[in-house]
């Protein structure tokens, strides 16, 4: 077997922060590495032995760095991941189109979705889907922290005036 070259922590740092990790500093002496990557916070421990411990994802993430390979460890790659399968589940309940004009998103690029809170988080509202729609971008903005019945009335008014406008054009 060819025999590896030395592992060096501060080449996996440089490597870690390539990834898009971010390099925390140690809270003990016996942490020799805290990053903060897509799986959270990752500690490696030694101990008085020198014997160190690796959390499983830092391990699968360091032999990608000893093949030579990148990884995609960007924190903010976990919040990504986790609103995609929000909106997936809200758009399995609802479509995939504006809960205010009905915009559809698989039809419109250009308009950003967003996640629109029934009861504002302002309000004490919950991240729970019960409380969750999907918005586009303008209508999000414009619901703000109206109360729900205001934000029904919005919904109301916005799905009215597109029937009449489309009843207009007809
Ligand atoms: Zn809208």
């Amino acid at each position: 077997m060819k025999k590896r070259p030395a592992f060096k922590l501060d080449t996996f740092k440089s490597w870690l922060t390539e990834c898009g990790a971010v390099i925390q500093p140690p809270t003990s002496q016996w942490e020799i590495l805290r990053v903060q990557t897509c799986d959270g916070v990752q500690v490696v421990y030694r101990n008085s032995k020198e014997v160190q411990t690796w959390p499983e994802s830092l391990i699968v993430a360091r032999e990608a760095f000893e093949r030579g390979n990148r990884m995609s460890l960007s924190p903010d790659m976990k919040a990504r991941k986790k609103l995609r399968h929000l909106i997936e589940d809200l758009a399995a309940r609802d479509g995939l189109w504006c809960w205010f004009c009905e915009v559809g998103f698989l039809t419109s690029d250009s308009v950003e979705i967003t996640i629109e809170h029934l009861v504002s988080k302002s309000h004490g509202g919950p991240n729970h889907p019960s409380n969750l729609v999907i918005a586009c971008k303008p209508c999000n903005t414009e619901a703000g922290h109206l109360s729900v019945s205001e934000k029904v009335g919005l919904r109301d008014r916005k799905r009215g005036f597109v029937c009449a406008e489309v009843r207009g054009a007809a």
